[in-house]
């Protein structure tokens, strides 16, 4: 299967094929982002969704020891996921965050065949939303400890990679400030400004009140 990498309009949730333009213009609803906004919002909830969802999906099913799987989600699941972070920065109803979640795995659904999965929208909105807002503090001592040694470890490992690249010299100061910057992305996560999120789902609600009033 050949992999498209697609961009999730985050007004109307419709999904286009990615032509590295640096602004990107939805041919549905014509909004319009600059790439580094939206390459910051997908950063942000590419990891909530990865650690806050798939990650403790994955702990929950009380996996054995020893297992270090690496995680990715695919882009359906990502794309809900934005949609759950939106919905609180971007200030957006529970029910707009459910449709425009919906909507998103159709529409993904329709642009690559046979790559269609079953997420629970729900579950996928609860957790990555309880992951932006809390992190892993709600969760068990065991779920929690599994998701925070995945974080680092990866943390830690792309750290490593780029001082490698630039073919600096790698010591024990070089480990510990590995893992000291690790423990710091872990601690803050920063999320993205609102104005980022600015007309998130607007399409989606504009949709909806129009439904309504004809009611
Ligand atoms: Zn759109």
């Amino acid at each position: 299967m050949t992999r498209v990498k697609l961009i999730l309009c985050i007004a109307c949730a419709n999904v286009v094929r990615d032509r590295g333009k640096s602004v990107l213009v939805c041919p549905e609803c014509h909004f319009r982002i600059g790439r580094a906004r939206y390459e910051r919002i997908r950063s942000y909830a590419e990891t909530a969704t990865r650690f806050g969802y798939a990650y403790r999906r994955h702990f929950e099913s009380r996996p054995p020891k020893n297992v270090h799987p690496s995680i990715s989600v695919d882009d359906a699941l990502l794309f809900a996921g934005l949609a759950a972070v939106g919905g609180i920065i971007g200030n957006a109803s529970y029910d707009v965050v459910k449709a425009f979640a919906r909507r998103v795995f159709l529409n993904v659904a329709a642009k690559i065949k046979g790559d269609q999965r079953d997420y629970e929208v729900e579950e996928v909105v609860e957790y990555v939303q309880e992951y932006h807002t809390h992190g892993v503090s709600n969760l068990s001592l065991r779920v929690r400890t599994g998701i925070r040694e995945e974080f680092l470890t990866e943390y830690e490992a792309q750290f490593y990679l780029r001082i490698k690249r630039r073919g600096a010299r790698f010591t024990g100061a070089t480990l510990r400030r590995g893992r000291e910057e690790a423990q710091r992305a872990w601690i803050e996560r920063p999320p993205p400004p609102p104005a980022d999120f600015a007309g998130f789902a607007s399409a989606v609600r504009r949709r909806r009140r129009a439904r309504n009033a004809r009611k």
